[in-house]
């Protein structure tokens, strides 16, 4: 935590990168940094700032975020990729040592809050091919344009765009440049005398406790608020574990739920992880649950279940793909069956959304056409990001409902498609 080596406590007022951002309230954070929503005061604009923690090893990360971004950047100057975009980066000293910060254009909720603020019921197919289609575009770009692998693509690391600009409508949405320091010493941090900290601490017990009582609600109404204002698109963010198709860092890649299976086999990996991932998250996005949640049981690991539950929606894996990996032998038999989990209970993806989700036929018939060819277990046969945006599925025209997003009508915001008229429709675009 906030130690040396640590993370840099913020606190609403302090300045950053000699007085050009001002600190506003923390936004988010992760196992390597926090993240802070400041005020930019030479552009009059709010950034997401991103301090990381100060000992090396996060520098390290930092840098290598840097890298990338600055490439990803630079190669976009219209900003249109659907990628997030870097501004800046510096470094700042604080008592708990020297960190690396990183300024970026300000972006509204991850897609992870999107799905809660929907009670994990799924988003609605009209705003589920919106969002395909920007995390498309981002993957396409990232791809074939510039040659790096996401390799950590999930919910929270796409953040939606909203369409408020806060300097501009500071009043709709919420922020209003906080520019004033608090009172204090040079380094920002506020001296109290005993007896007022006493006060405090009791008037932040007392402010949390409402705050519990009121969190689902005033939720609710923040959601409905920054959602107002959202035309659906988003971006890719979180570059941390990126890396160059041709230079790989490391063989474990990906957050557990949407890693490939040629990452658990240890049979290399290029782009394609990147498409399952993006699958992974289509599936979430239109039911609201996680495809895969793989758990270890007795006698088998957390791989085999994961393996097993591919193969239950999917088919069985073929065995030349099976047992071609540096880690085959350790789930699979020479027959290409898993050798822990023997029994599997088979039903399509295509199934599933009917009785599972109660999707409608058509709806799941046309949403499992664009979703199994990404789901292949041989990576080269994916459809590439470029391919995925030929897809009929995306093409039909939903402009009518994919405007704004309604919370409440979300769920029936279905949209007419034209019926299928090929069985692949991959096999035209590629
Ligand atoms: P980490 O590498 O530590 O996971 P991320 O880059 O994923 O850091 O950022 C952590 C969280 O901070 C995100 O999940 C999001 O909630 C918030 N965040 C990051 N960048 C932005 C941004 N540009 N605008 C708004 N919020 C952001
Ligand atoms: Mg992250």
């Amino acid at each position: 935590g906030y130690r040396k080596g640590g993370y840099h406590a913020v606190r609403p007022g302090d300045q950053f990168a000699a007085g050009r951002y001002v600190a506003q309230r923390k936004l988010g954070w992760g196992n390597f940094s926090t993240v802070w929503l400041a005020f930019d005061i030479q552009t009059q604009k709010f950034v997401a700032l991103k301090i990381q923690k100060s000992a090396p090893e996060f520098a390290q990360a930092a840098f290598h975020e840097i890298e990338f971004l600055s490439e990803i950047t630079k190669r976009d100057p219209s900003n249109c990729k659907c990628i997030i975009q870097l501004i800046d980066h510096f470094k700042h000293i604080g008592p708990n040592g020297q960190h690396i910060c990183l300024a970026f254009e300000f972006l509204g909720d991850s897609l992870l809050k999107l799905v809660q603020y929907n009670r994990y019921k799924g988003i609605g197919f009209g705003q589920v091919r919106e969002i395909c289609r920007s995390i498309l575009i981002g993957l396409d770009y990232l791809h074939r344009e510039l040659g790096i692998i996401h390799s950590d693509l999930k919910l929270e690391n796409i953040l939606l765009v909203s369409t408020i600009d806060p300097s501009k409508d500071p009043i709709r949405s919420g922020l209003k440049p906080n520019l004033e320091r608090p009172e204090g010493n040079p380094n920002g941090e506020v001296i109290l005398n005993p007896i007022e900290k006493k006060l405090k601490m009791r008037a932040r017990r007392v402010l949390a406790k409402l705050a519990e009582k009121r969190k689902s609600a005033a939720e609710y109404a923040r959601a409905e608020r920054s959602l107002d204002g959202i035309d659906m698109t988003c971006k890719i963010v979180d570059f941390g574990n990126a890396c160059w198709a041709d230079k790989q860092f490391t063989d474990f890649i990906q957050t557990r739920q949407y890693r490939a299976p040629e990452v658990i086999l240890g049979a290399g990996y290029s782009f394609p992880v990147d498409m399952w991932s993006f699958a992974c998250i289509a599936f979430e996005l239109a039911t609201g649950e996680m495809l895969f949640t793989p758990k270890e049981g007795q006698g088998y690991s957390e791989d085999e279940d994961h393996l097993a539950l591919m193969m239950e929606v999917l088919g069985k894996i073929p065995k030349k793909i099976a047992t071609m990996g540096t880690k085959s032998k350790e789930y699979f038999d020479r027959h290409g069956d898993l050798k822990r989990i023997r029994r599997l209970k088979f039903s399509s993806i295509e199934r599933v959304l009917v009785d599972k989700y109660k999707i409608s036929e058509s709806d799941a018939r046309e949403f499992a056409e664009f979703l199994c060819p990404l789901f292949d277990f041989a990576p080269e046969k994916r459809p590439t990001a470029a391919q995925c945006l030929q897809h009929k599925w995306l093409q039909c025209d939903d402009s009518k409902t994919c405007g704004t997003l309604n919370i409440s009508d979300a769920k029936n915001a279905s949209v007419a498609c034209s019926p299928a008229t090929t069985a692949s429709s991959y096999s035209k675009s590629i």
